[in-house]
């Protein structure tokens, strides 16, 4: 047996969030720049060298992936690797493979991620308001995403909605929101943003803590805490209105690190063991220079030994930066 990956703190790490191009069809104001310059291609790791990180991992214990982005499902042929990494669900070696997504081409993927062994997806919708998702996203169509969502439902795959809390933009539709997924059997996690990379807005005009939201939620929804865990930061609370779950992920407001049990990989192959901290090992080197995998363990243990006990995300309201110079869309979120 290889022995588990366990960091200094003595966490084990068994997930995995997987970016696999740092690409997208939308332009989320908290998220991208409108102009954002991509990387060329020869940077990022081909779906061959993804499947075999996933598998790397895999092999030292990792028990659950994350594909995220950008926007994973316009990487070409991503259904290849969702494929692949599927095969380890149904051996038994990995217990979910999942995706965050921003649902645009949901409905012709559907189908074929549930063949494929995902049984869960994060679709990232803000607002239920076709006007307010185009001036969120800049360039998202709000119908292709619902119908995406509605074949997801359809396909058997259960859905949890992410929205991130924006002051003035999305705060006043939250109710509706938390009826809609309670109808629908959709969980509902909020989150907070992120100072993350720069983009063409001020931050600190957006920034909603989810404390506030949550006692303004109080005053007309009865939201009972909940031990329920995904394995990922968020809180949970029972909407006993809806029955539907609902989390909160509160990075700024919140130190959630004594259990984070994870590490995210960027489409260049540069492991981050902390979101909020720049320190980072290379795998693509140690991958690309050899057909076996052995140094590529070595790597990956090398960088477990430097993840940090936790983070220090500010948003520097003086100087008006971001705290982590690269963008979510890099790091995968
Ligand atoms: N494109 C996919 C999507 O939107 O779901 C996957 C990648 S996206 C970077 C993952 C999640 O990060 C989304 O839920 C998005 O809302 C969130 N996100 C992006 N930038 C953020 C920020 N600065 N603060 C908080 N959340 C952010
Ligand atoms: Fe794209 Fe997701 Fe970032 Fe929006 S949040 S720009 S959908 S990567």
């Amino acid at each position: 047996m290889t022995t588990p990956l366990v960091d200094p703190f003595q966490r084990r790490i068994t997930y995995v969030r997987l970016s696999v191009t740092d690409r997208c069809d939308f332009r989320c104001g908290y998220c991208m720049a409108e102009h954002m310059t991509f990387l060329p291609k020869r940077e990022l790791l081909t779906l061959e060298e993804l499947e075999r990180l996933a598998g790397a991992f895999i092999a030292l214990g990792v028990r659950k992936i994350r594909l995220t982005g950008g926007e994973p499902l316009v990487r070409r042929n991503i259904m290849q690797l969702v494929q692949a990494i599927g095969r380890h669900v149904t051996s038994g070696a990995l217990d979910e493979l999942t995706m965050t997504t921003n649902g645009s081409q949901l409905e012709r993927h559907a189908d074929a991620l549930v063949a494929a062994g995902v049984r869960r997806i994060n679709v990232s919708l803000d607002t239920l308001d076709a006007q307010t998702f185009r001036q969120i996203t800049r360039w998202g169509d709000f119908h292709k995403v619902t119908s995406g969502i509605e074949a997801a439902k359809r396909a058997g795959l259960k859905i949890k909605i992410n929205a991130v809390a924006l002051k003035g933009v999305n705060e006043h539709e939250l109710d509706r929101m938390i009826t809609w997924c309670g109808a629908e059997g959709y969980d509902l996690t909020l989150i907070e943003t992120m100072p993350l990379g720069e983009i063409d807005e001020d931050r600190t005009d957006q920034y909603l803590p989810l404390s506030r939201v949550r006692a303004d939620l109080e005053q007309r929804w009865r939201l009972t805490d909940i031990p329920y865990s995904t394995g990922g930061p968020a809180r949970y609370v029972r909407i006993e209105e809806t029955g539907g779950r609902l989390g909160f992920i509160t990075p700024l407001s919140h130190n959630f690190c004594e259990s984070c049990n994870r590490v995210r990989v960027t489409c260049t192959g540069t492991m981050y063991m902390c979101l909020g901290q720049e320190d980072a090992a290379d795998l693509r080197a140690p991958l690309r220079a050899h057909a076996d995998d052995a140094a590529l363990i070595a790597a990956i243990r090398e960088g477990i030994t430097r993840k940090p006990k936790g983070h220090d995300f500010v948003i520097d309201r003086r100087r008006k930066r971001p705290a982590v110079a690269r963008h979510m869309s890099v790091t995968g979120g």
